[in-house]
Formats: structure tokens, C-alpha cells, sequence
């Protein structure tokens, strides 16, 4: 028997008409400050809800610049959760700040609101009151963004919403159902258009807000800092003038990446579809299994875009953590054996050593470390076959 193909846990999916529209774009005038950018800006402000977008050249720049205009600077304070791809708390750092970390609730992987309550009151009586707080959409299930926006109001924080796996999902708020990224319930959002996920630019990213002022200065911080409008000029010599009035940077998105990410966005829908059966599918597998392995908790309200399908190992009654961590080992191990190639999501941002050295590892956080132990991202991606999905489901059940 031939060996089987590799099952990563994310894997993009580029059709013939991408190809042709980078194709186009490569015969244009313009590669790059052409009119791809601002019409991926324009869809994706169709597809969100948001008023305003502007895209950069990854999800780490998003985040950076979003930070840099909600003001931190050196000396302050941003909290965002744990459990996260290191560059939520990097952004912070990069504008000067420190990070500070919120615990998660193990059942679903979100920032904890509690915990954010009580590191927003650290902050307090420390004397510098969060400039920023960056809640996490996990997996693709958003964060309880009208809670976080009030603990935000509260003492004063903007709320950059982390949305880069959400893309595609919705959650209900009193007034109704608002989709991730919309920034209904945020000042900012970030997402990513990196391969693993939803679509696809390469490498990409992208700020969405509602707010006019945040906008013109993403457009700024984007360029080197730089404007020519008229307006803003404190002198003017002539037709080639320009002005830097900030220091900005080089987070251009190209035009051939746009291209390509204009053609995927035409796909969202299908793609957010095909992964929301794959979970169904994985969910319908391991409701038998609720003794040994639990899909991730969704909350009420909230239909995920699924960007990630978390497993959780159950603990047994009195089970310490380091025996829940081998099983998931040994389970990630199996699965490799098996070229399925499963990943876990996230190291505790707190305990990795430059944070640690840094001086902002902060409390213990113990609904993150009992997440940690358990948590295992099996593959998700719009281009898996059923049969692929259930080779996975297959490969699982034996080993658990
Ligand atoms: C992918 C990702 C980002 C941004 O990543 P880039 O690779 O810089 O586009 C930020 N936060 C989270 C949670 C992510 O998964």
C-alpha cells in the first residue's frame, strides 16, 4: 500500500482563477501602491461590517500599528490573554509598552473576564491604567467582546479585538448579531492572511475600524509616517512635497498580493462553510468520546469560523496536569506516526523565557495551564475530504 498523504492542521487552497488573478496583476503597471490594495480594502469592509480598512503587509504590522494608534507608547501598559500567538503581546512591546496577561477559561480557550478584571485593577493601583486590551478570537470563536469593550470603557482602554482567526464568524450581542471584526464592539480589529489562514495572501494583514481618526493614522503609520494631503502640511513647496510627521514604517501591502487576496475573499463563504462541516463531522465522531476527548467549548451565541479544531484530552478525576500533558503527547505523537500532523495552540504566552526576562511573566495562570496540558489542534482546512477528516477520527479514537 502506497503510504498515505500528509494531513497538515492548516493548508491554504489556491485555485486556477487565484493563479490568473496574480497572473493579471504581474502583466499591470503596477505591482505594488496600485488599485488592487484599495479594493481589497473596500471588500473587506463589504465582507466585516467595518467602515474603514487598511491592509499591511502581515498580522504582526496590523497589531503593531494598532497599537502605536491607540497610543501606547513607552511606559504603558497593554493586556491581552495568554493563550495566543506571541505577536498579540509583541505588538505591545514593539510600541514600547509592557504586556500583561489575562488568564483564559480552559473550556473554551478565551480571555477569562474575571482575570481581565483583575489585571485591569493591577494595572490601577500600579498607576498606569491600560492603554490597550487585545482579547483573542481562539480557534475562530470571538471573544465576549461587549463585556471586554465595558471593562475597557471602564478604565479607559481601547480594544483592539484579535481577530485574526475569526474571520467569517458572527456572535450575538443585547442589540443583535455582529460579525468578527466588524468593530461593533471594538475600536480596532486585526486579521491575517497568512496561508493557514481562512484566505489567503501570502503573507497579509489587515486593520478594520469604524473610527475616522484611527484610520487616517493607520494610513500614515502604514507609509513611513508620511502624508502629502494638502491639508495636513505644515508648508508646502510644490507639486512633490510631502511631509513625514510621525515615525511610521514600510507595512505596504503589494498589489499582487491584493490581487490574490480579492480572488480568495470571493471564496470566504464557501471556505467558512466547508470548515464548519468538517467540525461537524469531528463533533459528530467524538460525541461518543466525551470520557476520553471534548471538542473545545463554542459559547452561546457564537458560530465559530473554525480556523482551528481544538481537542481537549479530559482529565481524569485528580489528574495532574504533567499526566494530561504526556497523553497529549503521546496522542500528537500517534497522530504523527500516522503523517497527521497536529499542532497545539498556544504555548502560555507569559512563560516563554523572553517574557520571562522581561519581567512580565506575572501571576499563575491556572485556566491556561490546565488548557495548555490538554489542547491539541487537529487538521482543519477547507480543502479536507471527508474521508480525510475520518482518517483523522480513525487515527484518534485508537490512540485515546
Ligand atoms: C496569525 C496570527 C497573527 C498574525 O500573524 P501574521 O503571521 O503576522 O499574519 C496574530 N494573532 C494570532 C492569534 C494569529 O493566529
Amino acid at each position: 500500500m502506497s503510504e498515505l498523504p500528509p494531513l497538515p492542521y492548516g493548508r491554504q487552497t489556491i485555485e486556477d482563477d487565484d493563479i490568473a488573478a496574480v497572473v493579471r496583476v504581474l502583466r499591470s503597471p503596477f505591482l505594488t501602491q496600485g488599485p488592487e490594495v484599495r479594493r481589497f480594502e473596500d471588500r473587506l469592509c463589504e465582507v466585516t461590517g467595518a467602515k474603514y480598512a487598511v491592509a499591511v503587509a502581515n498580522g504582526t504590522a496590523a497589531l503593531h500599528l494598532a497599537c502605536l494608534a491607540a497610543g501606547v507608547r513607552a511606559g504603558d501598559v497593554g493586556v491581552t490573554s495568554t493563550i495566543t500567538f506571541v505577536a498579540s503581546a509583541n505588538a505591545i512591546r514593539y510600541a514600547g509598552g509592557a504586556a500583561r496577561f489575562a488568564d483564559v477559561d480552559s473550556d473554551t480557550g478565551l480571555i477569562a473576564l474575571g482575570s481581565l478584571e483583575e489585571q485591569v485593577a493591577a494595572c490601577e493601583r500600579e498607576g498606569r491604567s491600560p492603554r490597550v486590551i487585545i482579547p483573542v478570537d481562539l480557534t475562530g470563536a470571538v471573544a465576549d467582546l461587549p463585556r471586554v469593550r465595558a471593562i475597557a470603557k471602564r478604565t479607559g482602554a481601547l480594544v483592539v479585538e484579535d481577530a485574526a482567526h475569526s474571520l467569517g464568524a458572527t456572535y450575538t450581542s443585547d442589540e443583535g448579531t455582529h460579525r468578527a471584526a466588524s468593530c461593533a464592539h471594538a475600536d480596532m480589529a486585526i486579521l491575517s492572511f497568512h496561508p493557514v489562514k481562512h484566505v489567503t495572501t501570502g503573507e497579509g494583514g489587515a486593520i478594520t475600524t469604524n473610527d475616522e481618526s484611527l484610520f487616517r493614522e493607520l494610513l500614515d503609520l502604514r507609509t513611513h509616517g508620511i502624508t502629502k494631503d494638502p491639508a495636513k502640511l505644515e508648508q508646502n513647496d510644490g507639486p512633490w512635497y510631502y511631509e513625514q510627521r510621525t515615525l511610521g514604517f514600510n507595512y505596504r501591502i503589494t498589489d499582487v498580493q491584493c490581487a490574490l487576496g480579492l480572488s480568495q475573499l470571493a471564496k470566504l463563504d464557501r471556505f467558512v462553510a466547508r470548515r464548519r462541516e468538517i467540525a461537524a463531522r469531528y463533533d459528530a465522531a467524538f460525541a461518543g468520546r466525551g470520557d476520553r476527548v471534548r471538542p473545545l467549548a463554542v459559547p452561546a451565541g457564537v458560530r465559530s469560523a473554525y480556523h482551528l479544531y481544538v481537542v481537549r484530552i479530559v482529565a481524569h478525576e485528580g489528574e495532574p496536569l504533567e499526566s494530561v500533558r504526556a497523553r497529549r503527547k503521546a496522542l500528537y505523537l500517534h497522530l504523527a506516526e500516522k503523517r497527521i500532523f497536529a499542532q497545539v495552540h498556544y504555548i502560555p504566552v507569559h512563560t516563554q523565557p523572553d517574557f520571562r526576562r522581561a519581567g512580565m511573566s506575572g501571576d499563575a495562570l491556572p485556566g491556561a495551564d490546565a488548557y495548555y496540558a490538554s489542547c491539541l489542534s487537529l487538521p482543519m482546512f477547507a480543502g479536507m475530504s471527508d474521508e480525510d477528516v475520518d482518517r483523522v477520527v480513525a487515527a484518534v479514537t485508537e490512540a485515546v
